[in-house]
């Protein structure tokens, strides 16, 4: 049975341009980056191509650009490095209610070890209240974090505007992009961004490494102790062929951006209109306008999702019912709960996340398993 993937949210293939990067550095160039004689520095110098090509992609210098293991870490090293390095200057942190389990429990870790968190409201659509922002913000606030665009309604975050709010009160900005690399176009430089999160199995490069780019100037703690990689921020030996990989992946991506961008939006407009057109008493979540390229999220009222997903698992199709990290668990998602779904709203509800693979066919598939089973 053909596979129809429906979930580049959760996670992507690797495409075949980058795995054939990569390979090399597995078998033949397997050389330690902190080794001094030539197999070594060749691996040195595939990991400082592909940070140039990370920060070429969003307007960073190379230097600005750390390596990691995955978004989570990426999250953990920018708010928790920042909060220790910034702690003599205050102990209140903004974030959202509905970022990614990779900030808001690295949030609630600090909250134990006594830093103040406040976790902003969003509005029917997923955007956060700016009004709130503001009116949170006080002499101990020393960072604020919040999602660029949110992996489970697509929403995107009027990011240029918090930016603005939190330099005009000498906060610095941290935002997890991890959804947004690749879908949409980012300079951080034009946006003031002071930190920023990717993984790179959301933009086809693979699981298990990630980077972190955190502006020159930014006093920032390293948090994984050990030797001196990445300029003594991040230690580890770093993992040269999946770096290489995420390099070529994200220079891949933005090269093509407008064909690709266009494909996404092209399929979930379609998805949209028909899924509106054939279903009565649908909910669009999320906002309409301001949503991710290829995200697709609904609520279709007396349905249970998890058993929809079955049914669709055995027409070889893959879907989520919330986010990734939750499956198996009956709650219902904090993101969903936060837009103000109801239960029996959000328990109805399927993400469908579009990615390259995906052709109008296999749309057309999946419209007409969704009216046979909802
Ligand atoms: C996937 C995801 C993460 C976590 O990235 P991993 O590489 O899987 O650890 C963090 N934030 C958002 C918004 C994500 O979608």
């Amino acid at each position: 049975m053909k596979i129809c993937y429906f979930d580049h949210a959760a996670t992507t293939p690797v495409s075949t341009e980058v795995l054939q990067e990569m390979l090399p550095y597995f078998e033949l160039q397997y050389g330690n980056a902190s080794s001094m004689y030539s197999l070594g520095r060749q691996a040195k110098r595939a990991i400082e191509h592909a940070r140039k090509r990370v920060a070429d992609a969003i307007g960073a210098k190379a230097k600005e650009i750390y390596f990691t293991s995955c978004g989570s870490e990426s999250d953990n090293l920018a708010i928790k490095g920042i909060a220790y390095a910034n702690k003599q200057k205050g102990n209140h942190i903004i974030t959202s209610k509905i970022e990614h389990p990779a900030v808001l429990n690295t949030c609630r870790h600090l909250e134990k070890e006594g830093f103040q968190v406040t976790y902003l409201n969003v509005d029917k659509n997923g955007v956060i209240d700016l009004e709130q922002l503001s009116n949170s913000i006080s002499p101990s606030t020393i960072l604020i974090s919040i999602m660029f665009a949110n992996n489970e309604i697509g929403t995107i975050q009027p990011i240029e505007m918090i930016s603005k709010i939190a330099h005009q009160n000498h906060i610095l900005f941290h935002t997890d992009a991890v959804q947004a690399i690749g879908n949409l176009r980012i300079d951080v430089k034009q946006l003031e961004i002071d930190a920023l999160s990717m993984s790179g199995h959301k933009f086809y490069a693979p699981k298990g490494v990630g980077a972190l780019y955190i502006k020159e100037g930014v006093d920032f703690t390293k948090i994984q102790d050990g030797g001196h990689q990445e300029n003594d921020k991040r230690a580890g030996t770093e993992n040269v062929a999946e770096i290489v990989g995420l390099g070529k992946a994200i220079e891949e991506i933005y090269k093509r951006f407008e064909e690709y961008n266009s494909h996404l939006k092209k399929l979930r407009d379609y998805y949209i209109n028909e899924i509106e057109r054939n279903i009565a008493n649908t909910k669009l979540n999320g906002d309409r306008e301001k949503r991710l390229p290829g995200n697709a999220n609904f609520s279709f009222p007396n349905c249970n999702a998890q058993k929809l997903l079955l049914d669709l698992d055995a027409k070889g199709i893959c879907a989520s019912a919330g986010s990734a990290c939750s499956t198996g668990n009956p709650e219902p998602s904090h993101v969903l709960t936060a837009i103000g779904l109801s239960n029996d709203m959000a328990t109805g509800t399927l993400r469908i996340t579009f990615g390259k693979d995906n052709t109008k066919d296999d749309v057309d598939y999946l419209i007409t398993c969704l009216r046979k089973m909802i």
